[in-house]
């Protein structure tokens, strides 16, 4: 059975007879198996069609693995949407992405009124497995010391999600991190989840864009994009000013990183390298980097993006890595940039 649990009692979550986060969280699974839906409930007409339209983009990337499925359900109830949305729950991985969401997102506008990020939600069970104890734990108290600062109390939900009914992560983790926001829909007004990549770089196949966000939602419970005008480099300069930043972030998802840092993977390297170009040469979070670790580090194609990006803007990075930057990129075997962007609008 799919559970959700949250470590704080005095919140209210669950959304009752209405079925919206069971869709979206079951979607993928039910695609890749090819298995119609039912739902023994109520879910919002708007949210099935933006189901519908998930399905059809999946079906366009990957029809090898995903087939159109029917869904039905007890009522499709109206979408009420007469207020704008003012308070905002925010997916906090205590990362890039998701820290700079929770730095600048007081400044978000949509329409003429502030969307304020009044909670954030640290999941247990996605990058680090529900018996890793410690580990959760570990990064429990990285995100709640740089939430503290910014004065957003977090909160943790623990889910089977990914476990049990995930079956391409990468492809729909965006939609698992959706259901999860979902259960606090009696409580705030929107859900956040910060994307990865800007609207220039976004490429297909990959769980969580600006547009998957459209779709993650209805006006009932919207989520509006966030952060997908700023490119990584631009965010780790937005938030390197605060301190616990420099000593709390944690990007890394790499097996042996136990809730913190491992310091030497392509995310690790270029999070340094962002870091270093802001003025910090070193933080307690990541350590610091060298010319030979830049030069001989794994990338993916994330990293090479961010690679791309530090030699357009190399803010104080110093000779030696800036060379060692583009001695990685000629010899990365993967698209610059550039290539894997054309053709594309
Ligand atoms: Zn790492």
């Amino acid at each position: 059975m799919l559970y959700w649990s949250v470590d704080d009692e005095s919140l209210p979550i669950g959304t009752e007879d209405l079925l919206d986060d069971a869709l979206v969280a079951l979607i993928p699974l039910a695609q890749f198996h090819g298995w119609r839906m039912h739902l023994e409930g109520d879910v919002t007409r708007e949210q099935v069609a933006n189901m519908r339209e998930y399905q059809e983009a999946w079906v366009a990337l990957r029809p090898d693995i995903y087939s159109m499925v029917d869904i039905t359900y007890r009522n499709a109830l109206p979408t009420e949407s007469a207020t704008h949305p003012r308070t905002a729950v925010l997916a906090y991985s205590g990362g890039v992405d998701s820290t700079h969401a929770a730095v600048t997102g007081a400044s978000v506008h949509r329409g003429r009124r502030a969307l304020e990020i009044t909670r954030g939600v640290l999941i247990a069970g996605f990058d680090i497995g529900l018996d890793d104890t410690a580990s959760i734990a570990r990064a429990h108290g990285s995100a709640q010391h740089i939430l503290n600062k910014l004065e957003i109390p977090l909160v943790v939900v623990s889910t089977n999600w990914r476990e049990d009914f995930s079956p391409n992560y990468t492809m729909s983790f965006g939609l698992g991190l959706a259901a999860v926001l979902h259960q606090f829909r009696a409580t705030f007004d929107a859900g956040l989840i910060a994307t990865d990549a800007t609207y220039a770089t976004e490429v297909g196949a990959w769980g969580r864009d600006s547009t998957i966000n459209r779709m993650s939602g209805s006006r009932a419970f919207p989520f509006p994009t966030i952060g997908a005008t700023a490119s990584r480099r631009d965010k780790i300069t937005a938030i390197s000013h605060i301190d616990v930043v420099r000593e709390h972030l944690r990007v890394c998802w790499q097996p042996n990183a136990r809730g913190a840092n491992c310091g030497h993977c392509g995310k690790c390297v270029r999070t340094k390298l962002g870091f270093a170009a802001s003025g910090y040469p070193a933080t307690a979070a990541l350590g610091s980097t060298s010319p030979e670790e830049v030069a001989s580090v794994a990338l993916s194609m994330w990293d090479r993006i961010f690679l791309e990006d530090m030699l357009v803007n190399p803010g104080e990075l110093d000779a030696g890595l800036l060379t060692a930057i583009r001695q990685r990129i000629s010899i990365s075997a993967l698209p610059s940039t550039h290539d894997s962007t054309q053709g594309r609008i």
